[in-house]
């Protein structure tokens, strides 16, 4: 067949097009800008430095969808259809060409380089057409019929619409190369060779009605970009628009760094006078506009609900909660901040609803999160919970002085006695036996390590089993130590956490003077939180430590330099529980693991196990709080045990871990059946000290 002549749409329907574009277009970026001005409303975040750093989260999450295949069957499904928007944006432009110059302006798909390049993008974009149909019909059977946990009790109309809309634009598509098939386009070269559905479909038409069915192709697919691009920003498919630079800004702090208030005590002098002077999140206005890029950017998909502790235990929380009612409060709050709601005298109205923390999110959302971060390594768009939860914790503990009431004791212990208990601060070195030959830093400062102990290992009976265990290694392996005793504080950690940001900078501020006063210059902890904050967030306050070990990376280090000897006895199975504040959140997992195996242990892993381990319940304070049931420990417990063998023996890393895991074990009436051991002491059991030889 010849070669047909280059079409095009006809004079009207080329006015009617630009008439289309123009009105889709402005309503859009009118409505954009809007959006624009609400992100601007949030407070300053550097998010600009480490360019390479973000050139290439960019690539690997964005472009590269790295955490979509952790959930197999939808992260197929998902990347079949981003690969199909991002393969069809060129197609857009070049059919919104076609609508202007008609086929002159490419048949292939890409202008000027067509003959060359763009049989081949029109082959792939053939292959990409299938694809993008195959996952919205594998998406809308989800939805629909086999609705795994975290598609169950969400709303089904607006996906659904959103994916047959998905559809029609591959149809439209379809009917477009259809037509110029029928009319004798694409006989010639590479594109002739490629099986399209087009070419399937073209037989249904011939050359008089190919044109036809051409326009209604170019018609329908770009009215219908016109409308879905102006839908978008109603509704949580304006991730299509936010999702890549959200990715882009994404945090590349450590993940344990909170973010400090370094002029706290200015603040608190200055807030008499000045009403805008705060601290924390009272309202959504008052987030970073990078946490309102996040909201903006959460896709719904519920990824960080299933294993988020405290919705498994029914709380009130998940991620995707709180980002849904951020951005519904945000939105309510907005036209009245920007001055767009006008009350009865004409002057700009006062939002009269509910103030963010503890109104539009409720308090028991905000003191559920054990901060355990589950949900932000499962995030595909990376978005941030942790630090938005403990501004939220600030303005209620700091500004409204509204705190559960069990941490009113657990403030004051810090504050008197520098522990949780309140008892006495001059106990804290009562741990130290003469057997130990253990000696403070007040004795002898001559030492290469300070042991910095913590509150759980000075004071809690059976923390101080694992502080002991320690101190036999460390002796043991001639490594030159020495501890505070009395002089030691509260590291901090947890009172920041909990939203006592004064508190806790005061507990920082005494340890750091200590230090420095010894000159500390490297660190041993047991305790993956008192690790976290000396590691992440003392040099925020002035203290920056040449080494700061976690004790089971120390001891795997020793063991591993012949500096210690390990006896392997035959440990059995042991099932080992990852402490977030050491896993997810300091990438520290193999060297409980080695001590495990030194000692003799075959380890098995929970289902929820590295860095999708399954919190114990007592981060981010929770530890310090009540909890009604179902409790997270008593299911962290059950996991363990179902999906381990029901090992006798568990092992952990931390102090908060092994007295939560050590009451559930207790709840579920099996404290007798199973043992539940810090690594550190199953290593001091079994040192080989050459003494049988
Ligand atoms: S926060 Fe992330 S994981 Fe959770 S629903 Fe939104 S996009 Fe999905
Ligand atoms: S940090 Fe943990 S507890 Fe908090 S919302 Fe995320 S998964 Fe849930």
């Amino acid at each position: 067949m010849e070669q047909a002549a280059h079409l095009t749409m006809g004079t009207t329907s080329t006015w009617l097009f630009l008439a289309a574009l123009v009105v889709g277009l402005g309503v859009f970026l009118y409505v954009f800008y809007y959006r624009l001005q609400i992100m601007l409303l949030g407070g300053s975040d550097n998010r600009f430095e480490l360019l390479k750093t973000r050139i290439w989260y960019t690539i690997k999450y964005a472009f590269g969808q790295a955490r979509m295949p952790d959930e197999l069957s939808a992260g197929i499904l998902h990347i079949l259809i981003f690969v199909g928007f991002m393969t069809l944006s060129i197609r857009t432009i070049v059919i919104f060409g076609q609508g202007f110059g008609g086929t002159a302006f490419s048949i292939y798909g890409i202008p000027v380089l067509g003959y060359y390049l763009g049989p081949i993008y029109a082959a792939l974009k053939e292959l990409v057409v299938i694809g993008v149909l195959i996952g919205c019909a594998g998406f809308a059977w989800r939805r629909i019929v086999s609705k795994p946990v975290r598609m169950q009790n969400i709303p089904v109309v607006e996906p659904v619409l959103i994916l047959t809309w998905i559809s029609g634009l591959m149809v439209a598509d379809i009917f477009l190369e259809a037509g110029l098939h029928a009319m004798g386009f694409h006989e010639e070269g590479f594109i002739k060779t490629v099986p399209g559905l087009g070419s399937l479909v073209a037989p249904l038409f011939n050359e008089d009605n190919g044109k036809t069915v051409w326009e209604i192709g170019v018609w329908a697919h770009s009215v219908m970009i016109l409308i879905f691009l102006n839908y978008l920003p109603f509704g949580k498919h304006f991730h299509i628009i936010t999702a890549i630079p959200n990715v882009f800004f994404a945090n590349l702090n450590p993940y344990g760094r909170l973010r400090p208030i370094l002029d706290i005590e200015e603040r608190f002098e200055k807030m008499d006078q000045d009403p805008n002077v705060s601290i924390g999140y009272k309202n959504v206005e008052q987030y970073a506009w990078k946490e309102i890029l996040d909201f903006y950017s959460c896709t719904e998909c519920g990824r960080c609900v299933p294993f988020c502790p405290a919705w498994a235990t029914q709380k009130p929380l998940s991620l995707k909660r709180v980002n849904k009612e951020s951005k519904h409060h945000m939105y309510e709050r907005a036209p009245y901040l920007l001055g767009k709601k006008v009350g009865p005298d004409g002057k700009a109205a006062e939002y009269e609803g509910p103030q963010t923390a503890g109104g539009a999110i409720e308090k028991e959302t905000i003191w559920a999160c054990t901060l355990c971060r589950d949900c932000e390594e499962r995030c595909p768009v990376l978005i941030e919970q942790v630090p938005r939860i403990v501004d939220l914790r600030r303005h209620l503990v700091m500004m409204e002085g509204d705190i559960p009431s069990e941490l009113n004791n657990t403030f004051r212990g810090w504050e008197r006695n520098s522990n949780p208990w309140s008892l006495g601060y001059d106990k804290r070195g009562e741990w130290i036996t003469e057997d130990l030959g253990v000696q403070t830093l007040a004795e002898n400062a001559d030492v290469d390590y300070l042991f910095y102990v913590g509150c759980m290992g000075s004071f809690d009976d059976r923390s101080t089993r694992v502080t002991k265990a320690l101190c036999k290694i460390l002796k043991a392996a001639g490594v030159r130590f020495g501890v505070l005793g009395m002089e030691e504080q509260c590291c901090g950690e947890t009172a920041r956490r909990l939203g006592n940001e004064f508190l806790g900078q005061m507990l920082v501020k005494a340890n750091i003077e200590t230090m420095q006063n010894y000159k500390v210059k490297k660190v041993i902890c047991f305790c993956p939180h008192c690790f976290n904050t000396l590691k992440n967030e003392y040099a925020d306050f002035g203290m920056k430590f040449e080494e700061v070990w976690h004790a089971a990376d120390f001891v795997a280090k020793l063991l591993r330099d012949g500096k210690i000897k390990v006896k392997a006895d035959g440990l059995g199975d042991v099932a080992f529980h990852d402490p977030c504040f050491l896993g997810r959140y300091n990438g520290v997992y193999e060297a409980p693991r080695d001590l495990l195996k030194a000692a003799g242990a075959t380890v098995r892993d929970p289902s929820l196990a590295r860095h999708r381990s399954f919190c114990c319940g007592a981060g981010g304070g929770r530890m310090w709080m009540e909890e009604a049931k179902p409790r997270v420990n008593d299911m962290r417990f059950k996991e363990i045990m179902d999906t381990t063998g029901g090992p006798k023996l568990i092992g952990v890393s931390c102090p908060y871990c092994l007295t939560m895991i050590l009451d559930g074990s207790k709840n579920a009436n099996m404290e007798d059946n199973v043992k539940i051991k810090d690594v550190l002491e199953l290593v001091a059991e079994r040192l080989d000290t050459g003494a049988d030889a």
